[in-house]
């Protein structure tokens, strides 16, 4: 037989973050989007959990500035980085639950003022935690905001901050989806998901993994949605420079990986649009590289050297092990890869969407 069946022809794959990637000349940028100004003194030189103790204990040692936290991320590999500190922190002091004052409405920009100079190899990005309400859910939502200058939700819903997020430029996700009632909170993350292109995805991972269920809420979405709207995955450590045990350290557990074709905020940005990344959970040890994802043939295979097994998952459900997946064999609208690496610690792809 040498006549080919006409779906031959066609891709499989119908939408892949990956398919203009161009995997050996493009930097793979680690990257944190969700992280708080030091609580506490933090060594800007070490790539260790700090601190051991809070400065309310005693001891001379003043609270870092976030340059002194960006700084560490920069030492621990990273290049590029958003501070995103609660609406509701400003200059050291809480003031959660009281009234909104003009005060409260900043972010923690421009890092000129921790005296970081530009340029320095880490992209910045302007962004905050910001909160808004929820049906469904007593408390508020917390949504973080990406490039612009939003510091304050003023109470509103959450549909409507998303929306002035929208408005004025920038992007955001929801953190730690897993957090709250689960699935009263779907339906209305599922309007706010049809409401708003610029809400792009959710966490899968934070900080030291406090809460799986995400991945569960991400599959979830991602099978309600499919292809007409992907929701991408973000990790981030949610660092707040709080001593931790050993079994709850934040520092560089869960960060998302880009592939960056600028070296720039806007390139940032675009990556995080279209997908352009993948997301990593390093457990106590480091997750593995992806060195490429390729579809070809009907086939779509992960290379990660240092991972000990490559799983698939098909809408929200293990299908397969291995570094190919012949897609024939998978009847799903989406596969997503995970690649897992030594001591606890596993690197997710972004969903590849089927015909
Ligand atoms: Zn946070």
């Amino acid at each position: 037989m040498t006549n080919s069946r006409p779906q031959e022809h066609q891709s499989p794959v119908a939408v892949n973050p990956y398919a203009d990637v161009d995997w050996k000349a493009t930097d793979q940028c680690l990257s944190q989007f969700h992280l708080h100004e030091p609580r506490n003194w933090i060594d800007p030189q070490s790539t260790a959990h700090d601190p051991s103790g809070e400065i309310a204990d005693g001891g001379d040692r003043k609270r870092a500035s976030p340059g002194d936290l960006i700084k560490k991320y920069q030492c621990a590999g990273y290049s590029a980085l958003a501070v995103t500190e609660h609406e509701y922190y400003v200059d050291g002091t809480k003031h959660k639950g009281e009234g909104f004052f003009e005060g409260l409405d900043v972010t923690s920009w421009p890092w000129s003022q921790w005296g970081h100079p530009v340029g320095d190899g880490m992209i910045p990005i302007q962004g905050a935690e910001l909160r808004g309400t929820l049906e469904g859910t007593d408390e508020c939502h917390d949504i973080v905001s990406l490039g612009t200058d939003l510091g304050h939700g003023r109470g509103r819903s959450l549909l409507e901050v998303a929306t002035e997020i929208d408005n004025r430029g920038g992007i955001s996700f929801l953190p730690h989806p897993g957090r709250y009632p689960h699935p009263e909170s779907l339906e209305a993350y599922i309007e706010l998901f049809e409401q708003v292109e610029t809400v792009l995805g959710v966490e899968a991972f934070n900080a030291q993994d406090r809460y799986p269920g995400c991945r569960d809420i991400w599959d979830s979405l991602l099978v309600r949605f499919g292809s007409r709207r992907p929701i991408w995955a973000f990790a981030n450590d949610d660092y707040h420079a709080r001593p931790r045990t050993p079994e709850t350290e934040r520092f560089d557990r869960s960060r998302t990986v880009l592939l960056l074709e600028e070296q720039s905020p806007a390139g940032v940005i675009d990556a995080l649009r279209a997908g352009r990344s993948y997301v990593q959970y390093n457990g106590d040890g480091i997750a593995p590289v992806i060195e490429s994802i390729a579809v070809d043939d009907g086939r779509v295979q992960v290379v990660s050297p240092d991972a000990t097994s490559i799983r698939w998952i098909a809408d929200g459900k293990p299908v397969e092990t291995g570094a190919v997946l012949e897609i024939k064999d998978v009847s799903a609208g989406y596969v997503r890869a995970e690649a897992v690496g030594s001591h606890g610690s596993v690197s997710c792809t972004q969903p590849l969407y089927l015909t």
